[in-house]
């Protein structure tokens, strides 16, 4: 293990898929410490200290897709269903452009209408005109045409994340109803590229069924698709959605979910030293301090939820969601002494912008 390390390190390029599966399977204890330590070398020596935070913006949970996994699915008649207001939406970006954030996320559920694109294009040029380009705004709204990506685009944002949810298309056709397209998604991660966005991209990791060696291929499918940000998360139960029905949250579901998901990120910091990744908030989900042990096994992005708490209750991908009921500004608060306490600082003001986008410019 010591020697595989030491040539990740020094040779990302030489890490083969046989290697990145030794990496995820490495043992708790002190050969998981040596993993963690190597990706905080590694982010050190490429991004430093700075952790950058994204205000996430949780726009509405209405949705036309039927994801298997997720509690925000169509076929889910349970949820009481909300946009928020433009207004609405244009206070909570600017709050976050008071309190010093560089960047905020627009999320919500997949809809694909011009009632839908013209609103996100109305919000990104009211944020355009009040800020010029200082605020960093990433988009994660699903698939789209080319041409809504780069209406969006014209309009002001810069980046966009739409996980893969798994590189493999036979998981991914287990994971989705049939009218749910592999090659649709990857498409438009390929056309958001071609129009300059910084992409990012991800999966679930966990899910049942899945292999270490599948996780190893989407993170070798990251490298391929020359992604500039990852944000991935441990999969978790919910109770709306049929993909693993009768999971509880037991502590040794809970163990493996997290263990599993910092090893995937520890892996992926060394494979792709300038990448921007993320510590999800599903890792807070699974244990109190795990967005923390995400920044100490490599990750250097944080999204702390600014969302107005009246919403939050309704927009659960998966359960247990954590920091529901909190106040944005506590959150901050609270956050910072957090990510000081796992070895870095919070990157203020800056809208962050990834190493490998910066360098393939
Ligand atoms: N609708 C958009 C953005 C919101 S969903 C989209 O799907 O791209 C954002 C992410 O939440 C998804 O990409 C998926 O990876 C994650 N997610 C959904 N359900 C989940 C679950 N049960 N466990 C963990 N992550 C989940
Ligand atoms: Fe909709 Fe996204 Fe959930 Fe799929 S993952 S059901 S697209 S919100």
């Amino acid at each position: 293990m010591t020697d595989l390390l030491a040539r990740a390190e020094q040779n990302p390029a030489s890490l083969t898929r046989a290697d990145l599966v030794r990496l995820l399977s490495v043992a708790d204890g002190a050969p998981f410490a040596a993993l963690e330590a190597a990706a905080r070398r590694v982010r050190e020596a490429h991004t430093g200290k700075a952790v950058y935070l994204r205000g996430l913006i949780e726009m509405g949970n209405r949705c036309t897709k039927d994801c298997r996994y997720c509690g925000l699915r169509r076929s889910n008649r349970a949820l009481h269903r909300y946009t928020i207001p433009e207004a609405d939406c244009l206070r909570m970006a600017r709050w976050a452009r008071d309190h010093s954030y560089g960047s905020i996320v627009l999320q919500s559920g997949e809809l694909e209408s011009e009632e839908n694109t013209a609103r996100i294009e109305r919000i990104l040029r009211a944020l355009r005109a009040e800020d010029g380009e200082q605020l960093g705004i990433t988009l994660s709204l699903g698939e789209q045409t080319p041409e809504v990506y780069r209406r969006w685009r014209e309009a002001g944002a810069d980046r966009y994340l739409l996980r893969i949810e798994t590189s493999d298309p036979r998981l991914y056709a287990a994971l989705h109803p049939a009218d749910h397209s592999f090659t649709r998604r990857l498409d438009c991660l390929r056309a958001l590229r071609a129009l300059g966005y910084q992409v990012g991209t991800g999966v679930m990791i966990g899910l049942p069924g899945q292999t270490r060696e599948q996780l190893a291929d989407d993170l070798l499918f990251f490298r391929r698709e020359g992604v500039d940000m990852i944000g991935m998360g441990p999969w978790l139960p919910h109770r709306a959605a049929p993909l693993g029905q009768g999971t509880e949250l037991t502590p040794t579901f809970c163990a493996r979910q997290l263990g599993l998901g910092l090893r995937m990120i520890a892996a992926a910091r060394l494979l792709l030293p300038t990448c921007n990744i993320a510590a999800a908030t599903a890792l807070q989900a699974l244990q109190d301090d795990g967005r923390e042990r995400g920044l100490r096994a490599g990750a250097n992005v944080v999204m702390p939820n600014i969302t107005d708490r009246l919403y939050r209750a309704d927009y659960q991908l998966y359960e247990n969601k954590p920091c529901i009921g909190e106040d944005p500004l506590k959150c901050r608060g609270c956050l910072e002494a957090r990510i000081r306490l796992a070895g870095c600082t919070v990157a203020w003001h800056t809208p962050g912008t990834p190493k490998h986008y910066q360098e393939a410019q």
